[in-house]
């Protein structure tokens, strides 16, 4: 797998910004998506290029997955388009998963028969909560009812791979209005299911509002037990939490994800994506107008990048696995780095392996219980001493 790549296509375009939003996304430019997917059109056959095997082998890609902004926002034909590209300029695998994140809101059901025709087979819709009051809060511009609709017209355009994005932790959140929207989802009966606690970040309507003292933000504690709460539920529904994050019925894992906390080799493409490649981290410059003139000329729109050292590549392969309920498998972790994993990080760990947050079983390394939910005092450890 280390051979192959994931593709990652970023859409930088939304109706209106919710929020709490800091991704790159930008409302009012909907007029640049043609100009932008012929953009990304010529970076995909750029980065086919750049990627190509030693033998000068197209490179393998396993998996395709449209982000964004609001993916949906984009035709049919438009990604159709796109997944040519990707297949002119790629080794694309026959079983390649292709996730699309979509908004519940303006979602016809022709528009998703006509996604599922181009290839899309797996939908993400960003539900967020099943309560009205707090949608608003968030900004977004979709009701509850607007979820159900969206997830019954993706099952009849033949979606059979089905994620809602769910987010707790949100100001003036109870406990009640949490369990509502899980049972809410539940209902549903969606194949995954990828639950957020807020963060509030510096540059957003709510950062602010929490600045000026008009937002409070929710109790720690609070998050921790909607947590644990979600978490019984989900599995005693069927569900595996398979990642911090992320739960799905057996067979729905987001292989596209996996690909991040593997650590394996991904190419992000679109305005201000990033990559991990050959040895490098690296992403596209962030401003859309920007993106379009230096593919115009044919320029790769890379702004910054970082050459990974051995150790920091041993560090984040061990912490996004110990992410995952499965955890590290040792060896593979020497046979990818030559190295054996507890001469690389025996004593860093030794503290909170005492304290009780992690498990060994001999072959696999896991976040205990507790340790699921303190993993970042185990990740810090890992992390290579700054220079
Ligand atoms: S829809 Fe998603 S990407 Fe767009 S502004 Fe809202 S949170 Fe951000």
């Amino acid at each position: 797998m280390l051979e192959s790549v994931s593709l990652y296509l970023h859409v930088p375009f939304c109706h209106t910004r919710c929020y709490y939003c800091d991704f790159n996304t930008y409302a009012g430019l909907l007029s640049l998506r043609e100009p932008y997917v012929r953009a990304l059109l010529t970076e995909i056959e750029l980065a086919g290029e750049m990627a190509r095997t030693a033998a000068g082998a197209p490179r393998r890609a396993r998996t395709i997955y449209f982000g964004g902004g609001t993916p949906s926002l984009l035709s049919a034909e438009q990604i159709r388009r796109l997944l040519d590209a990707c297949r002119a300029a790629f080794a694309v695998d026959p079983e390649v998963e292709i996730s699309l994140e979509a908004n519940p809101g303006r979602l016809s059901r022709a528009h998703l028969q006509a996604l599922r025709a181009a290839g899309v087979n797996r939908l993400s819709l960003g539900a967020q909560s099943f309560d009205p009051h707090l949608l608003k809060l968030l900004g977004r511009t979709h009701s509850p009812e607007d979820v159900a609709q969206a997830v019954r017209a993706a099952r009849s355009a033949g979606f059979d791979s089905l994620n809602l994005d769910l987010m707790f932790g949100l100001p003036e959140q109870t406990m009640t209005q949490w369990r509502e929207t899980l049972l809410r989802a539940l209902e549903l009966g969606p194949d995954h299911l990828s639950l957020y606690s807020l963060i509030v970040e510096e540059g957003t309507p709510f950062f602010t509002w929490v600045q000026e003292g008009r937002l409070v933000p929710a109790d720690e504690d609070l998050c921790a037990e909607m947590y644990e709460y979600a978490d019984a539920l989900l599995q005693e529904a069927g569900y595996a939490n398979y990642e911090i994050s992320n739960w799905a019925r057996p067979g729905h894992e987001c292989r596209h994800n996996l690909t991040y906390w593997l650590n394996l080799p991904y190419l992000g493409l679109g305005a201000g994506a990033h990559s991990c490649f050959a040895g490098r981290r690296f992403s596209n410059v962030r401003e859309p107008r920007q993106y379009l003139r230096l593919l115009a000329s044919r320029q790769r729109p890379e702004a910054e990048s970082e050459t990974l050292s051995f150790e920091t590549q041993m560090a984040e392969t061990a912490i996004l696995a110990l992410r995952t309920a499965r955890g590290l498998h040792l060896p593979s972790f020497r046979e990818r780095f030559g190295l054996d994993f507890w001469q690389f990080a025996g004593q860093r760990l030794r503290h909170v392996s005492e304290a009780g947050l992690l498990e060994y079983d001999g072959t696999w390394l896991r976040l205990s219980k507790r340790g699921r939910l303190l993993g970042n005092e185990v990740f810090l450890c890992l992390l290579p001493d700054e220079d």
